[in-house]
């Protein structure tokens, strides 16, 4: 098969991987910078153009899509759909991932659990959104903020208040969530591949530190986890419409709950916990459901 791998920078951990996995099994892989496309959105023949070039041939795509470009980044993927090549995520499902009140909103209606989670527009209702949490402490989070970056954890009442209000004139849009203080500082990356967990780590910030992201300084190891956390994350890809996506969890009191469902999940870390191919998975995955036009997006 032709495969491209979307990505900005072919020299990152996981984007190596995927080419030397799909080599490895026979494909032709090539990287594509999603931010070098450019496009043709004539009627019937929709096309992708690239340094020059126009994008032929390709059976499938997986898109490596970062925060920072998310509006464009999805653009392209919804054109490679338009003309029939299989995406391994689907536009519509990163997108929907990436907002994560959205997320929290889509996985809440299919009951799934996650942290109590509060959202509101006026200052007016600061204090009600804390109470309606619980009080503090809480965590304040920013909607678009990625790698533990603008999540906050206030400890007191008088705290909450002060970082909402910093948000508010940032006019940034951020959510409040009751702080799962039991799950110790750590969280849990389940690796969803299709319908299962493929691999998951356990990851736990550096001391004095509650957020577990590794670009933070935390650490991971490998960790066997219940069979109600493992459908808790097959079900949470699958209300997000992804085949490929890492699901972080908390191990609380009341169950797992959910923080996010990430689309782009990275393949370092979890690769280098387990010892496990996830790579190799991911490409044999494409190789069993990659056929021209088998998206499901409807734009709904
Ligand atoms: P990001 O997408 O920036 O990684 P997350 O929402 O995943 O943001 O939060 C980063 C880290 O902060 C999590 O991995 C977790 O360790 C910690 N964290 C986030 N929300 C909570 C919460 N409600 N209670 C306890 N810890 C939390
Ligand atoms: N209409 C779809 C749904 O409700 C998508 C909504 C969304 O992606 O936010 O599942």
């Amino acid at each position: 098969m032709n495969i491209g791998i979307l990505s900005t920078n072919k020299n990152l951990y996981s984007t190596k991987r995927l080419l030397e996995a799909g080599e490895e099994r026979g494909h032709d892989m090539r990287v594509i910078n999603h931010r070098r496309c450019y496009m043709n959105i004539t009627a019937h023949n929709p096309g992708v153009h690239y340094k020059g070039q126009s994008i032929e041939g390709l059976n499938a795509i997986i898109p490596r899509i970062g925060a920072s470009v998310s509006f464009y980044g999805t653009a392209v993927v919804r054109q490679f759909e338009m003309m029939g090549v299989y995406s391994v995520n689907e536009s519509v499902a990163i997108t929907r991932s990436r907002d994560k009140l959205r997320a929290l909103q889509l996985l809440s209606r299919k009951g799934i659990g996650m942290p109590i989670t509060g959202f509101a527009n006026s200052p007016d209702d600061t204090n009600d959104l804390l109470e309606f949490v619980g009080g503090a402490p809480v965590v304040v989070k920013l909607l678009e903020g990625t790698q533990g970056v603008g999540v906050v954890l206030a400890e007191t009442q008088k705290a909450a208040e002060s970082v909402i209000e910093a948000f508010r004139g940032l006019k940034a849009e951020f959510m409040v969530q009751e702080f799962i203080k039991e799950a110790g500082g750590s969280d849990i990356r389940c690796f969803v591949i299709g319908d299962k967990v493929v691999a998951s780590m356990k990851r736990t910030g550096k001391e004095g530190e509650f957020r577990s992201n590794l670009h933070r300084g935390g650490t991971a190891e490998v960790i066997k986890i219940t069979p109600e956390e493992r459908s808790t994350a097959v079900r949470s890809a699958r209300v997000m419409g992804l085949n490929v996506a890492g699901v972080d969890l908390l191990r609380s009191n009341h169950g797992p709950v959910v923080m996010e469902v990430n689309s782009s999940p990275g393949l370092e870390g979890i690769e280098k916990a387990t010892g496990k191919d996830v790579a190799g998975m991911i490409i044999a995955f494409i190789e069993k459901n990659a056929r021209p036009g088998n998206t499901k997006t409807r734009g709904r």
